[in-house]
């Protein structure tokens, strides 16, 4: 079968590798379609987790159950299934409070094992879900990306007609979005510069957008004051940018959460103004993966509460996986797919 391999020197190659078999517990995928992620670009880079290259990536997998190994009972071969890639070690302080996101052992699937930029993976019966009739293979792709956004909708704990503004209308922000409004955000305002990206914001249920092109900080706040009528109750950085960081504690009325969302970069610091967040009762909140979000998540998609076809701008061969991540890099996908010629017909609609 054929792997996307990334190598130490930031190149990527697509090679012939055995198809793997299914161990105990484990099930075969077929891979259908994989979604590029900012994780990816920085597996690329060569500065995010990877225990050793090379990497086989991709962790946003949709795939056809193929055979299963001993030991399986929830998962039939022929399911179209989403992957949840993320596993706590089940025993230590943290996964033991139900917090697994945190433990020190986590493991992933696309970094602890091979993920899905390739023909054939297996996953953990655990970690695959099956997904309801109906559901499309987008969706499924969507799977791992939409249950992170929910944890953090949950963290955030959006309470109806809480004014919210979203910073970065990528297809995170475009799914928090769609979460916050079923959680119950009033009005919601998306500031992305994309002209693209602020048109589908709206068409994904913002009430306002706002192009940051040009706009300092006071200028934002301005903005934003207008818009909700004095200041966000729940600020969501979902961008990664350094100036959207800097920019959202500004953007935050008396009594609000700012939840820092975006993977910003790790040498980034932001002065604080420890009197303001006392005086005005700011709570600061991170969210980090996806913990137990996973059966949740798929009930939003399967159920179309949130969208993601439309999110999907670039569909890319796995040939053409080196592409997709420059696509990605510069900003010009709003969700890039790895698609699978054996999800049959789709490479006809590549762009
Ligand atoms: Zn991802
Ligand atoms: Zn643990």
């Amino acid at each position: 079968m054929k792997a996307a391999l990334f190598h130490e020197d930031h190149t990527i190659t697509v090679e012939d590798v055995p198809i793997p078999v299914a161990g105990a517990g484990e099930a075969l995928l077929r891979v259908l379609e994989c979604g590029v992620c900012g994780t990816d670009l920085r597996i690329q880079a060569g500065e995010f987790l990877a225990r050793g290259y090379p990497v086989r990536a991709g962790h946003e997998i949709a795939g056809r159950v193929e055979a299963v190994g001993e030991g399986v009972a929830k998962v039939r071969v022929g399911d179209l299934v989403g992957v949840n890639p993320n596993a706590g070690c089940g025993a230590c302080y943290w996964c033991l409070r139900g917090r697994p996101h945190l433990c020190p052992d986590m493991k992933a699937v696309s970094l602890d094992s091979p993920g899905g930029f390739a023909e054939y993976m297996t996953a953990p019966e655990a970690q695959t879900l099956v997904m309801p009739a109906g559901a499309t293979v987008d969706a499924a792709a969507m799977l791992e990306p939409t249950s992170c956004c929910l944890h953090g909708i949950d963290v955030a704990e959006i309470m109806p007609g809480d004014p919210t503004v979203i910073l970065g209308g990528g297809s995170i922000g475009l799914i928090l979005l769609q979460l916050a409004r079923h959680a119950g955000s009033a009005p919601m305002v998306v500031v992305e510069p994309r002209e693209e990206k602020r048109a589908l914001a709206m068409e994904l249920g913002a009430d306002a957008v706002i192009d940051p092109n040009g706009l300092d900080e006071v200028a934002l706040r301005a903005k934003v004051d207008e818009l909700t009528d004095g200041g966000a109750q729940v600020v969501i950085e979902a961008s990664g940018n350094g100036r959207a960081a800097a920019a959202a504690m500004g953007l935050a009325r008396r009594g609000a959460t700012v939840l820092f969302f975006g993977v910003q970069d790790p040498a980034l610091e932001l002065p604080l103004k420890p009197f303001d967040i006392y005086h005005h009762e700011i709570t600061i909140r991170g969210a980090f993966t996806n913990p137990l979000t996973d059966t949740r998540a798929r009930a939003m998609l399967a159920t179309g509460r949130v969208k993601v076809e439309k999110l999907i701008s670039h569909r890319y061969a796995l040939d053409d996986i080196s592409a997709a991540l420059d696509a990605v890099r510069k900003g010009e996908t709003v969700k890039a797919m790895i698609v699978f010629e054996a999800a049959g017909g789709l490479l006809g609609g590549l762009r």
